[in-house]
């Protein structure tokens, strides 16, 4: 976002947090993910935004690691998850589950607490969203720890939806995708990047070898870092089920975030909305 920092070099602490919090300075914005067939959107990932007092908007990157390592994360997200389930819940009302989902990031941290189960049945019921329309993303590491699949099982038994974030950056457990409920996978956008380098021969192998994997263990395919035209098309090509990234939209306001994208049908959007999240989506009557 235009005037964001990405602060290098800056360091937060747990006081300017703690005052942070208290000024309720963070907030959501907010980026679709879309068909890639038909460009309907399907979901909004909510990202957290920190405005100061000096009116200067600091990326997640510089404050989220200092509010894990501060203890301070549940806090930040109270302020990210409630606003965004609220305003998904008044832009899309209705209790269908095939209604735009709400992507939320929660880190390693907050799945090991003992509350999350609780706080997310919270959130769902106090903005009026049905389980299926809450999509929980979370970072590879979480595959590690046995306990973290037992509260994700819980979670995913309620009807909420579990996503794999950053999917193949860093050590990938393959192996543990075996073990873990899982509905969506975000393929990183490294692979993205990747399908640009001509030294990268093998990227279009290796993207459409990620999509299939995903598909053989039951998730969509959501690929991050779309950038430009020829991006999406070869992402749509190589298989994958859903595109995000700044081709489809930049993250802002929610109202900003388009119903469809370039190449969709204008016409009866819903209907064909419903038809894609059918076709991607764990079918749930309601
Ligand atoms: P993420 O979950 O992987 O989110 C995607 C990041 O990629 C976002 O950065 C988004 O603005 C950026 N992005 C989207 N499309 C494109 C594109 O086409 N090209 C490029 N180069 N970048 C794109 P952002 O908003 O700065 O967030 C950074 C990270 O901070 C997130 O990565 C996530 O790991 C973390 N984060 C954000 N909000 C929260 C939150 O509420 N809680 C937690 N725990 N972490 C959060
Ligand atoms: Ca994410
Ligand atoms: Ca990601």
């Amino acid at each position: 976002m235009s005037g964001a920092t990405g602060g290098a070099g800056r360091a937060v602490d747990a006081a300017e947090l703690r005052r942070a919090l208290d000024d309720a300075e963070f907030f959501p914005v907010f980026q679709g993910v879309y068909d890639a067939t038909a460009g309907i959107l399907l979901g909004v990932e909510a990202l957290a935004r920190w405005r100061g007092p000096d009116g200067r908007l600091v990326l997640p990157d510089v404050f989220i690691p200092a509010a894990e390592e501060s203890g301070l994360i549940g806090q930040v997200s109270r302020q990210i998850w409630g606003p965004a389930a609220r305003a998904v819940a008044a832009r899309w009302p209705g209790s269908g589950a095939l209604q735009p989902w709400l992507s939320i990031n929660v880190s390693p941290v907050q799945v090991l607490g003992t509350s999350l189960v609780g706080e997310v049945q919270r959130l769902a019921a106090d903005a009026g969203l049905v389980p299926e329309r809450l999509v929980l993303e979370l970072t590879e590491g979480v595959l590690v720890a046995p306990e973290s699949i037992e509260v994700l099982t819980a979670l995913r038994e309620l009807g909420f939806r579990v996503a794999i974030d950053d999917f193949g950056k860093g050590w990938s457990s393959l192996s543990r995708l075996n073990s873990l409920p899982l509905d969506i996978l975000k393929v990183d956008r490294d692979f993205v990047v990747d399908l640009g380098l001509s030294r990268g021969g093998n990227a279009h192998a290796i993207l459409r070898a990620v999509v299939a994997l995903g598909r053989a263990v039951g998730a969509v395919t959501v690929i991050e870092g779309v950038e430009q035209a020829w991006q999406c098309s070869d992402v749509k090509r190589l298989g994958g089920d859903a595109v995000q990234g700044y081709y489809l939209g930049r993250p802002g306001p929610l109202q900003e975030v388009s119903a469809v994208v370039r190449g969709a049908p204008e016409e009866d959007g819903s209907a064909s909305r419903r038809a894609a999240s059918a076709r991607l989506l764990r079918d749930t009557a309601l």
